[in-house]
């Protein structure tokens, strides 16, 4: 046997990003109307002006949700809404969607009604048609892949690549609760595993489950950027945590970043819950993910436009690369911000 034949990389030691690198760089772009490929929220394709935007996303039971305390009606908006999210973080407009699912015969028609009642809720809830999918059988678990293809302007794109040093980085919404709302869900799925006669109680928790459960993602931002004729120089989507995806920004920028702590919004009850749980809050704002609000980069001669935004939180600001990526905490320490948030492998 060849010596080569015996090689065996763990796909651990290149991770998630890696992976993806390391598999796609052999593929060179051929076409004309291939306007941005591998590396963003969403692809770009077309011809003319509005351009295609296109974006896919797989989830896998057990991996992205457990249907112990998940749903199927919330599962299926959710789905819908966390691909949305992709293109609304290109500054463009979602239009239509596919819906792919592999299910085995756990599941029952009524099951995939309640699983459907929720992805029609998102479909009419951000004006999206539902235009096709396929439909298959799975072993044991649900399976669930969702394509949102949309439209943007050509000059209104935002890419995770144009941050600029001196830009500034802002976020909307608040980050961490959709992490500790999973938290709270794993707790009582503990609780009830260990005694089946225990009702859960999510109801005080409301905001913070509700974040997990029922995300919306931010279609309002499009509509405000244009309407303060404003375009980020970058924008992302937060699905794996702030620093996961600053550091995304910073890397396909080729610049650093600081972030301070004062800028991170956290809500209230995350706060608290945070603490309940032996937790940092802040840790959890910068780590926790599913929180689908955009990060974005400006430039420092839209401050003014900037300022009047609505929930929008200046968190810091764009440097050179070699400055690296940086937390200035709110004891005066700078620390290196380390992304700690969702890994898939
Ligand atoms: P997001 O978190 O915004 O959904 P991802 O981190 O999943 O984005 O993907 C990053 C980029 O890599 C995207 O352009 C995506 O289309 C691409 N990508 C992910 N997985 C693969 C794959 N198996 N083959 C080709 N491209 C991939
Ligand atoms: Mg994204």
């Amino acid at each position: 046997m060849q010596a080569n034949e015996q090689k065996r990389t763990e796909i651990s030691t290149l991770g998630e990003f890696g992976l993806i690198e390391h598999l796609t760089k052999k593929f060179a772009i051929k076409n004309a109307s291939t306007f941005k490929g591998i590396g963003d929220d969403a692809a770009v394709i077309g011809k003319s002006d509005p351009l295609t935007v296109v974006s896919t996303d797989l989830l896998v039971e057990g991996i992205h949700f457990d249907l112990m305390y998940f749903p199927l009606k919330h599962l299926g908006y959710k789905s819908v809404v966390v691909n949305l999210s992709d293109i609304y973080a290109m500054n463009a407009v979602p239009k239509q969607i596919t819906m792919s699912i592999a299910i085995s015969n756990r599941f029952s028609v009524e099951a995939l009604e309640e699983l459907y009642e929720g992805i029609r809720a998102a479909c009419k809830n951000y004006d999206v048609d539902l235009v096709g999918g396929d439909t298959t059988s799975s072993n044991k678990g649900l399976i669930i892949s969702v394509t949102a293809i949309g439209e943007g302007e050509k000059d209104k794109l935002a890419y995770r690549n144009g941050a600029k040093p001196g830009d500034l980085i802002c976020i909307t919404g608040d980050v961490g609760a959709a992490y500790l709302g999973l938290q709270i869900m794993e707790r009582e799925k503990q609780l009830y595993l260990s005694n089946p006669g225990i009702q859960p109680d999510l109801e005080e928790q409301k905001y913070l489950v509700g974040r997990q459960l029922k995300p919306e993602a931010r279609r309002d931002m499009v509509d405000v950027f244009r309407k303060a004729k404003l375009v980020p120089t970058a924008m992302i989507d937060v699905s794996d945590g702030v620093s996961s995806d600053l550091m995304h920004i910073c890397r396909q920028s080729g610049v650093g970043a600081f972030i301070e702590e004062t800028g991170i919004p956290v809500h209230e009850e995350a706060k608290l819950m945070a603490l309940k749980f032996n937790l940092d809050p802040i840790t959890c704002a910068l780590n926790g993910g599913e929180d689908y609000e955009l990060l974005f980069t400006i430039n420092p001669k839209d401050l003014d436009k900037t300022k009047l935004l609505p929930d929008v939180f200046i968190m810091g600001e764009i440097t050179e690369k070699d400055e690296g990526i940086k937390f200035h905490t709110n004891g005066g320490r700078i620390v290196d911000l380390e992304a700690q948030g969702w890994k898939h492998f």
